[in-house]
């Protein structure tokens, strides 16, 4: 048996009951037109956590319908950027009043640990706070030096009704990326959360009544991307679609909205590198692999998945990088001791493993774990902290998402192999460099195809920073003031001064 930190069932009390969640339309809580329910198993705990309302193409259109009116009637749009910061201020603190409650219903249905959970949902009211600065502040360009009789402006306009589609990875912090940036912009909005992680999503809802959002203005449809998310997608009541999930579905919704041209906003997956240099601070940067590939049970689209070592550090660094691996605590999601939780769902499992067999056979070595493993008292569906070296670049682990606690390790001889090797991917989400010597760190940033690069440092982020990728990774930004932009049309407006011009048509 491996010398693995296990954390076995704790015996905290669960719900009580299974949380109720119901579709949010035009201010009502209601249920599915045929009753259908869909119930969500604890990945940890083996207990149902809650029962959805499953929707389908009819709840999805009453939706997209409420929104429409909201938005057409300006009951949100109109209201004065003051007016709508105030509703999202208001939001944050509820959702910051929230925060344990929140936590503990979505660390039972992702299976990731409750420590991770509250910082995420405590974290997400600092975006709904940022989105408030920046509905104050919106603003677009003005021209006056287009001649003296000329004077144009740049109008900034909300895209008009959204669609927001997410995963269950982040499901509260995935939703704050989008939600508060579309209503700071005075857009409308229909939600769809993951099937199988619907709850926090359900519970904004309330919150936002709470804060005094009209009714109308954010609608959440539960169920399943066929037909919710399907609908969502294609319907020409939509502006504009935002979408956080995998490239496979991603580029589904980029076709089905494409019928009628709306806008798209694809924030998908990643294969991200983590570049070490022989002259790099080594123990914070295995440290930081180690966050990198078990944060979230690697399921993160941020995930530092595959790491580049210098070939002159490459075995000691990897038996660095192991042996902390050994001490990263998996097991109850719901001991705050714990760092690594459960796996999502048995086939996703079963994916991560299929991974690493293939690895196996194809030549490279397991380090370390390789299998998924019981926690006592808690069954089977968490997969260890796992190490693969002696990877090749061809094999499908070096090349694609595992979104499993797997890390990849090859090596490089220079700084151009590594970038060639970096963005030898059909993705572009992320990447890293660690090394003393700013020229290393800054040529590597120049050069790496990511839309966010780290260097001495992983996954930090800040709601002033824009996040998002290039390639396959995605189209268009989050967070930020360019987050803000994506949910905007911009109007030219040119205005003469006097009657200046001289008629085209000439007397004859
Ligand atoms: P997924 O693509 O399976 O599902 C995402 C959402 O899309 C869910 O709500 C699902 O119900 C819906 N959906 C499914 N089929 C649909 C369809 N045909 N039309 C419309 N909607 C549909 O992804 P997932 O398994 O929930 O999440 C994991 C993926 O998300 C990974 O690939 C990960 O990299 C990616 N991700 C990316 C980011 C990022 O910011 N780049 C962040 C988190 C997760």
């Amino acid at each position: 048996m491996l010398d693995l930190t296990v954390i076995p069932a704790s015996g905290i009390a669960l719900p009580a009951a299974p949380f109720r969640a119901r579709h949010l339309i035009d201010g009502a809580w209601l249920d599915s037109a045929d009753g259908a329910v869909s119930e969500r198993i604890s990945p940890s705990h083996g207990v149902v956590v809650s029962r959805a309302a499953k929707g389908g193409k009819a709840e999805a259109e009453a939706a997209i319908a409420a929104a429409r009116r909201a938005f057409d009637d300006a009951r949100w749009s109109g209201l004065s950027g003051k007016a709508r910061a105030a509703v999202l201020l208001k939001t944050a603190d509820l959702i910051e009043a929230n925060v344990e409650r929140m936590a503990l219903i979505e660390t039972l249905e992702s299976g990731k640990p409750i420590t991770q959970a509250r910082g995420e949902i405590s974290g997400a009211a600092d975006l709904w706070r940022y989105a408030a600065s920046l509905a104050r502040t919106l603003h677009g360009d003005s021209h006056n030096s287009l001649g003296q009789d000329m004077l144009a402006v740049v109008l900034k306009e909300p895209i008009g009704v959204v669609s927001i589609i997410t995963p269950w990875n982040f499901p509260f912090w995935i939703l704050s990326q989008k939600l508060p940036f579309a209503l700071a912009a005075g857009c409308t909005c229909v939600v769809k959360p993951s099937e199988l992680t619907p709850s926090t999503t359900a519970i904004l809802g309330e919150l936002l009544a709470e804060a005094g959002l009209p009714a109308g203005v954010v609608n959440i449809v539960l169920g399943y991307g066929q037909p919710v998310g399907a609908t969502l997608s294609s319907d020409p009541r939509v502006d504009m679609v935002t979408f956080t999930g995998s490239t496979a579905v991603g580029r589904g919704i980029a076709a089905a909205a494409s019928a009628t041209l709306k806008k798209v906003a694809l924030e998908l997956g990643g294969k991200n590198p983590q570049v070490i240099f022989p002259d790099a601070d080594l123990e914070s940067a295995a440290d930081a692999v180690v966050f990198g590939v078990y944060f979230n049970v690697g399921q993160c689209c941020n995930s530092g998945s595959r790491i580049l070592v210098h070939e002159d550090i490459s075995e000691a660094f990897t038996a660095r990088v192991v042996e902390l691996s050994r001490q990263v605590a998996f097991g109850d999601p719901l001991d705050p001791a714990t760092q690594v939780g459960a796996i999502v769902t048995p086939e996703h499992g079963a994916k991560i493993d299929g991974y690493v067999l293939a690895a196996r056979k194809a030549g490279a070595k397991v380090e370390l774990g390789g299998s998924s493993l019981a926690v006592p008292g808690l069954g089977h569906q968490f997969y260890q902290p796992t190490v693969v070296s002696r990877v090749t670049p061809d094999m499908a682990i070096a090349r694609e998402e595992v979104f499993g606690p797997v890390l990849t390790v090859l090596t490089f001889r220079s700084l151009d192999e590594a970038l060639a090797l970096v963005n030898d991917a059909d993705y572009g989400l992320s990447a890293g460099v660690w090394s003393e010597n700013v020229h290393t760190c800054l040529a590597f940033a120049r050069g790496a195809q990511a839309g966010t690069v780290w260097t001495n440092t992983w996954m930090d982020g800040f709601p002033e920073v824009t996040f998002g990728g290039v390639k396959q990774s995605g189209l268009g930004r989050e967070i930020g003031r360019y987050g803000l932009d994506e949910f905007m049309e911009i109007k030219s407006l040119v205005m003469r001064i006097g009657r200046t011009r001289a008629p085209w048509v000439r007397p004859r």
